[in-house]
């Protein structure tokens, strides 16, 4: 096995990864903002950082990964307050869907979830604990955080703090580099509000102490690793540093790793530039979940994925090429005993994919190894070359690819039925069909025949009905 090695947001460079225990790790991921439905950039970020947890897992450590829910920002405020209903009814509706589509994408549960409005208390004690250090001042029934007395201010983000005004503040949750100032820790409520009545007042707590507060109370005064999309580096990451550091004294995290974002068409996919998709956008529209995991995981998490819709009908081929593989394992008959090479040739593949996911998390390496034994494989059995005694090693390897990736199990329509989703024919666009017509003759001339009778099942599931015509053309119509 090799030394696994992250990149490292502190010190920009790729690192040896040690834990601070032997064979522990912990791990604290800043998670939705429950104020609306996640986009699928959201889900980038997580599933990256599913990935992550599972190849640890796979590498033996024991892992306690704490995930929050931004229960409480800027925008639930205002939203909660203009609907007139409490946060935990402004907020359920979307925390739930958040739940889906995790499940839906396979992204495991963290062994905890934490919720920012069951903390309040841990919070409150953090901000006073800064308080008696005097890294704080009140003003207006707000409390703010004085970001000159904390010299390291900027270590992360590597943002140039010289010059900034002292006592120059900021109240939204969330501001650009820019406007780096004191942040506020605690905020006095505006009429309609709500608030909760604490020993420091009336108020809410800000975004940035939420994460500080829960990840030391999970996971200890210093975490191993941290994680988070590259836009919570600041001021996010940045204060909850400030915050945390001032506070105890100890390194906060070990490692930082920020995951780049999705674009679309060259630009951020976000919700205040409108062009966003949620999961239930893309299932709308036929596409399935795994074919959308494996979009997501496919690029490594620090380059930016840029999505398109070709490149997700491209993944979902890539995802049955790795199912009907795993059929032909499972249902083909071979002649006993060994082919030369193969299970030399399976053993790369194992150690290439552990050298992939060990290099930084590199995704597409990891993948690559897997596909190029796929090709070679069933070459091998096109051929009537591949043995019997192969099959074992061959399943081991996919079982242990999977342990990671999760792309093997066949649950995409339970998982559409459980959320709701019927099939509708009218989704697939005439020229995602001629795509799949076209893939299943393609598979139909290599003589690939499971994977021509999956996609010509998978069309009439979806209400297309093929006609092959005696010249080998087909012909194609809805039912
Ligand atoms: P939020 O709900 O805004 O707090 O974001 C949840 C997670 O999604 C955070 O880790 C963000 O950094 C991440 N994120 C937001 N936009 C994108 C994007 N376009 N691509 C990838 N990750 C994103
Ligand atoms: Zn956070």
């Amino acid at each position: 096995m090799n030394e696994i090695h992250l990149h490292n947001t502190l010190s920009n460079q790729t690192e040896p990864f040690v834990p601070q225990r032997p064979g522990e790790v912990t791990m604290y991921t800043c998670g939705p903002t429950v104020y609306d439905y996640a986009h699928i950039g959201n889900y980038r970020t997580f599933v990256f950082q599913d990935i992550l947890r599972r190849f640890l897992k796979l590498r033996g450590f024991r892992l306690t990964h704490v995930m929050n829910l931004t229960d409480v920002d800027d925008r639930i405020i205002a939203n909660a307050a203009a609907k007139g209903v409490s946060i935990r009814d402004y907020t359920e509706k979307f925390a739930q869907a958040f739940f889906d589509d995790c499940k839906t994408l396979s992204i495991e549960s963290p062994e905890h979830w934490v919720r920012a409005t069951d903390n309040i208390d841990s919070m409150v004690q953090l901000i006073q604990r800064l308080q008696e250090k005097t890294y704080t001042y009140p003003s207006e029934g707000s409390i703010y955080y004085r970001i000159a007395k904390f010299p390291d201010y900027g270590k992360l983000s590597k943002i140039d703090v010289t010059g900034i005004q002292a006592g120059a503040r900021v109240d939204v949750d969330r501001y650009e580099k820019e406007s780096a100032r004191d942040f506020a820790l605690w905020k006095a409520p505006k009429p309609g509000e709500h608030f909760w009545d604490t020993p420091i007042g009336r108020g809410r707590p800000g975004w940035h102490i939420e994460c500080s507060a829960m990840a030391m109370k999970y996971l200890g005064e210093t975490i191993d690793i941290h994680t988070g999309g590259v836009d919570l580096t600041f001021p996010h990451h940045e204060n909850e540093i400030a915050q945390s550091e001032a506070a105890t004294g100890k390194h906060f995290v070990r490692y930082w790793l920020h995951a780049e974002h999705l674009l679309v068409e060259g630009e951020k996919m976000s919700k205040s530039l409108g062009n966003f998709f949620t999961l239930r956008d893309l299932f709308a529209k036929g596409y399935k979940p795994s074919a959308l995991r494996f979009a997501l995981a496919s690029v490594p998490y620090r380059r930016q994925l840029n999505f398109t819709f070709d490149g997700l009908q491209q993944a979902a081929s890539a995802v049955e090429r790795l199912r009907n593989f795993a059929d032909r394992l499972a249902q083909g008959k071979f002649a006993p005993g060994q082919y030369p090479g193969m299970s030399e040739r399976i053993a790369k593949a194992a150690s290439d994919f552990d050298a992939g996911l060990s290099d930084d998390l590199n995704t597409a390496q990891a993948l690559a190894a897997a596909y190029d034994l796929v090709r070679e494989a069933n070459v091998a059995i096109d051929k009537g070359e591949f043995r019997q005694d192969d099959v074992a090693a061959a399943q081991q390897f996919l079982a242990t690819f999977d342990r990671v990736f999760a792309f093997l199990e066949d649950n995409d329509a339970a998982k559409l039925n459980e959320l709701g989703y019927a099939k509708d024919a009218n989704a697939l666009s005439d020229s995602e069909i001629e795509k799949l017509v076209a893939d299943r003759q393609a598979a139909r001339k290599r003589r690939d025949f499971a994977s021509s009778d999956r996609i010509r099942q998978e069309l009439a599931e979806r209400g297309i009905i093929l006609e092959d015509n005696r010249d080998g053309s087909v012909r194609w119509k809805r039912k």
